[in-house]
């Protein structure tokens, strides 16, 4: 389509939504430029080399049965990805002491006796969870993502799940994956969420995730992606352009798959989410507290979101064989007043062991990690700006690895249908 020397449409930033909107114009015979100002693909899904260990950049999984991780992959699949699975489920550190193991019974029938006879909350309780589950199942998920009135909390106070079961099992569960502890997040997300628990697993790749941005850049023909190209202008028109530090470039079309912060400074019309932070921390025990690649959860809540023994499920963490422990908090230490010593003290509580000899290998504080979903707004905003402008990233859709592929998606297909290219 080209008849110049520039592309046909011009991507900004090589995060997942990026990436994934790249392969899907390139697929359509398009020509494409993405422009990332960083020295790696990825965004926020990244990997850093730590001592021989590979430390995320904030805990962070993939679960299997996201639909459009599935299709991003195709044909090869997560295999390919070398993905390694925690087992399905959660063990809770009650305030007894007690450990609680809950483990998926849709993935693993034969453990639901056990999992059904738990007593950190009582059979009525259980049973109100049982059947919001499986109202949740039952309902196809175009469904379930019209469900944006209410938030999370006022949801599963309506299904009358309140007390214990919120605060024991589903806050711990959800908040690290909402980046928030109040549950305001929407309704539809927190919906969508429990259902992706329920009927999927649980990966990491065994390089870490970073493997995944790396795998879709590698799919892209080469010299697609440009590294270190910040953009700080994008206009509009006929011929919509760009403006880089290396001057300004012009297409048929413009995408923006920056963070949400930056696509809400470069495009009219982009609202700037409230960002919710994570912080990851990341040490090396002298021995493994358990040798299941289980997540652990705290029920008093305490300020540990999650941990895990992260080398338990995928062993190439290590180069060396030492086990890796990966914990999160909601926030940062500056908000919370929540620092390594005041965690490891947790991780005692939680793992049952004592963490005086755990060495702090690392932390990675995310301080913009994922965009509220907030009630009220739809599940899929326009990708659409008019004027030959384009958006996409999890912002556009749940702020998740699925949302910001099906926004790269979705938005590479407006640009097809807006070139006539479909
Ligand atoms: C700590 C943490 C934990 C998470 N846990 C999970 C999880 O368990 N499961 C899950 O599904 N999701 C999780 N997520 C969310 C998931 O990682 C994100 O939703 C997803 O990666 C967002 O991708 P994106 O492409 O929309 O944006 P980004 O990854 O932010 O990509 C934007 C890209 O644009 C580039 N860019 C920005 N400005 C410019 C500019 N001016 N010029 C050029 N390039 C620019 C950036 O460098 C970046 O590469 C987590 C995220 C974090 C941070």
């Amino acid at each position: 389509m080209t008849t110049t020397g520039d592309p046909d449409v011009l991507v900004v930033g090589a995060g997942l939504a990026g990436l994934r909107a790249a392969s899907v114009l390139h697929r359509h015979g398009l020509s494409v430029r993405v422009l990332e100002s960083a020295d790696r693909v990825g965004g926020r899904v990244a990997t850093d080399v730590i001592d021989g260990f590979r430390c995320d950049r904030g805990f962070q999984v993939l679960n299997t049965s996201y639909p459009a991780l599935r299709a991003a992959l195709a044909p090869h699949g997560l295999d390919s990805l070398g993905a390694r699975a925690f087992e399905p489920g959660a063990a809770i550190r009650a305030g007894d002491g007690e450990l609680h193991r809950f483990v998926n019974p849709l993935r693993r029938p034969a453990s639901a006796p056990g999992t059904a006879l738990d007593d950190l909350f009582g059979p009525i309780d259980k049973a109100k969870l049982v059947a919001w589950t499986a109202k949740i199942l039952a309902s196809p998920p175009d469904r379930t993502a019209t469900l944006i009135d209410s938030s999370g909390a006022d949801d599963l106070a309506a299904a009358g799940i309140g007390g214990a079961v919120t605060d024991r099992f589903l806050r711990p569960f959800l908040s690290g994956v909402l980046g928030e502890n109040a549950l305001e997040t929407s309704a539809a997300f927190v919906r969508l969420v429990w259902r992706s628990f329920a009927l999927g697993t649980i990966v990491v790749p065994d390089d870490g995730m970073e493997a995944l941005p790396r795998r879709l850049a590698a799919a892209l023909p080469p010299g697609t992606v440009s590294l270190g190209i910040r953009v700080h202008a994008v206009t509009g028109g006929v011929r919509p352009r760009v403006a880089t530090d290396d001057g300004t470039l012009a297409a048929h079309a413009v995408l923006v798959a920056a963070d949400p912060r930056t696509a809400a400074t470069l495009l009219p019309g982009v609202a700037e989410p409230r960002m919710n932070a994570l912080t990851t921390f990341f040490h090396v025990p002298p021995q493994a507290p358990t040798a299941s690649p289980l997540l652990h959860l705290d029920a008093t809540g305490g300020p540990v979101a999650s941990t895990v023994v992260l080398t338990a499920a995928a062993p190439g963490y290590s180069a060396d064989g030492r086990p890796l422990v990966a914990s999160s908090i909601v926030g940062t230490p500056g908000t919370t007043g929540t620092g390594e010593p005041d965690v490891r003290r947790e991780l005692a509580r939680i793992w049952g062991v004592p963490t005086e000899d755990w060495a702090h290998l690392h932390t990675a504080q995310v301080d913009e990690a994922l965009p509220l979903f907030a009630p009220g707004r739809p599940i899929r905003r326009d990708v659409d700006l008019g004027e030959n402008l384009f958006v996409a990233g999890d912002h556009r859709d749940t702020p998740s690895t699925q949302g910001a592929l099906v926004s790269g998606r979705r938005a590479a297909r407006a640009v097809l249908r807006r070139l006539g290219a479909e």
